[in-house]
């Protein structure tokens, strides 16, 4: 077996959205690149999107040169009705969250044992989405610290101000976090009709990254990598237009944000981590030190 780098999604685009630049390093470097997506199914009354999104999902992972598996958990809204509405799936925590978190890990678990894949990267949970903080716990439970990375979720992320929540920060200027972030594509089409007020309320109360991680390192966007990257997006026919405005948006933000990925505070960054490549910067050790998460 080559070397194999194991990614975690949440959902049927996370990961490409997430870390496409990372991901064809990576593939250039000859490491064998497999994207699990935990999420992957609905009820019968919508199993006719969720099969167009898995064949989605396998063509935009296809383009970035990687492999895809769909572990088949039912996604959020399909296993409590607790995450029927904006603030249950993004604040919520149904009685379901313990046991699917096991369930989740164990599967991690076993595709570790058969893949021994030399990282495993997976959501910070920025956004907070229920999804991704499980697939993120799951993989706390499931991954050894030492081969622990973690990537940023986009499109939540471009809102900067998000990271830092996740990272246990302080907002240097709220008031243009929220009007970045009410102004966000998919908040506007997912909040529905819940108030300004309940949602900074609940924000408040979310706890930061349950572990001391620092910034790893950056990968940035050639222009090479920016059109398979958006070749890729523009596979995800049914997700794209509630995410972003339109391919312009996307162009300019995967143009020009370099993607940040984490490891935890002393866990060494090996040359497979990070790339030969020269446009991929180390910047271990600058941000180490983060403050110590508040429970
Ligand atoms: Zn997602």
């Amino acid at each position: 077996m080559g070397k194999v780098a194991l990614f975690l999604s949440p959902h049927l685009d996370d990961v490409v959205l997430s870390c496409p630049a990372y991901i064809q390093r990576l593939v250039k470097e000859g490491i064998e690149v497999r994207i699990v997506t935990v999420f992957t199914e609905a009820d019968p009354g919508s199993a006719a999107l969720y099969r167009a999104r898995r064949a989605e999902d396998r063509k935009a992972v296809r383009e970035l040169g990687a492999s895809a598996t769909h572990l088949g958990f039912p996604d959020a809204p399909y296993r409590s009705p607790r995450y029927r509405d904006f603030c249950g799936i993004v604040f919520g925590r149904a009685r379901e969250y313990p046991g699917t978190r096991r369930l989740v890990a164990d599967k991690i678990g076993e595709l570790i044992a058969r893949w021994r894949p030399l990282q495993v990267v997976s959501p910070l949970a920025v956004g907070n989405h229920v999804d991704h903080r499980l697939v993120r716990d799951a993989a706390l439970l499931a991954v050894k610290p030492e081969e622990w990375l973690f990537y940023e979720d986009r499109p939540y992320a471009f809102v900067r101000e998000q990271v830092d929540h996740v990272l246990g920060r302080s907002m240097a200027r709220p008031e243009r976090f929220w009007r970045r972030y009410f102004a966000a594509t998919y908040v506007r089409n997912y909040r529905g009709t819940t108030s300004d007020r309940r949602i900074i309320k609940h924000w408040a109360a979310v706890p930061p990254f349950p572990s001391k991680i620092h910034k790893a390192f950056t990968v940035e966007t050639g222009p090479v990598e920016l059109a398979r990257t958006l070749a890729a997006l523009r596979a995800y026919g049914t997700q794209m237009p509630d995410l972003f405005t339109d391919e312009a948006e996307r162009e300019t933000l995967y143009g020009t944000v370099a993607e940040t990925i984490y490891a935890l505070v002393g866990r060494a960054i090996q040359p497979a981590d990070r790339l030969s490549s020269r446009s991929s910067r180390l910047k271990s050790g600058l941000q180490a030190g983060l403050p110590a998460p508040k429970r």
